[in-house]
């Protein structure tokens, strides 16, 4: 019998994007299949099953189509992450590292109250940078991180190591 297709089968690679050199994992493939779609979404939720989640937080923007598919399945609400300038109530702002240059994320400061226990959720995890700034917004809320989800670690980036060092739980569909 053929062999079911696992999240790793439905993700494609593409080559110099966005630069020479890179070799970009692309999620769209992943997102546009039913059973594809479908199944990363019980696999991200699988570690978590039995632990309050009050929230569920999305970086922007491929955390957003992931962490809007959980929260509803959680039946709780969801909070964007999002990039500067988009959010249009009082926010709070976190600054990060880029390869090249810097980058700004921003949050609503009344997004979630202290205590609340959220599930952050993002397509890949490389640096570790935007999850770090990410969670940096989270603790500025007095939130309390139940976890990290991704459906892709690169282990070689560093960002693993990095959220482990900050206490952060995390897990990762595929490396
Ligand atoms: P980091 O901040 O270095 O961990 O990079 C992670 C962020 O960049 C996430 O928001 C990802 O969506 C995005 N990203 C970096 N590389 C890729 C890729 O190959 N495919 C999809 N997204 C990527």
């Amino acid at each position: 019998a053929a062999k079911r297709k696992t999240v790793r089968d439905y993700i494609r690679t593409i080559p110099d994007f966005p630069h020479k050199g890179i070799m970009f994992r692309d999620v769209t493939t992943l997102f546009a299949d039913a059973r594809g779609f479908r199944i990363a979404i019980d696999q991200l939720l699988d570690p978590y099953a039995g632990t309050r989640i009050d929230k569920v937080v999305g970086l922007e923007a491929r955390g957003f189509i992931l962490g809007g598919a959980i929260a509803h399945q959680l039946g709780v609400g969801f909070v964007p992450i999002r990039k500067k300038g988009k959010l249009p109530g009082a926010v709070h702002s976190q600054d990060y590292k880029l390869e090249y240059g810097e980058a700004t994320v921003e949050i609503h400061t009344d997004a979630l109250q202290p205590g609340e226990r959220v599930l952050v959720v993002d397509d890949l995890l490389a640096t570790g940078g935007t999850a770090e700034a990410g969670i940096r917004l989270l603790e500025k809320l007095g939130a309390e991180i139940a976890g990290c989800a991704f459906i892709i670690d690169l282990p070689d980036l560093g960002g693993r190591a990095r959220l482990e060092a900050m206490g952060i739980e995390l897990h990762a569909l595929c490396d």
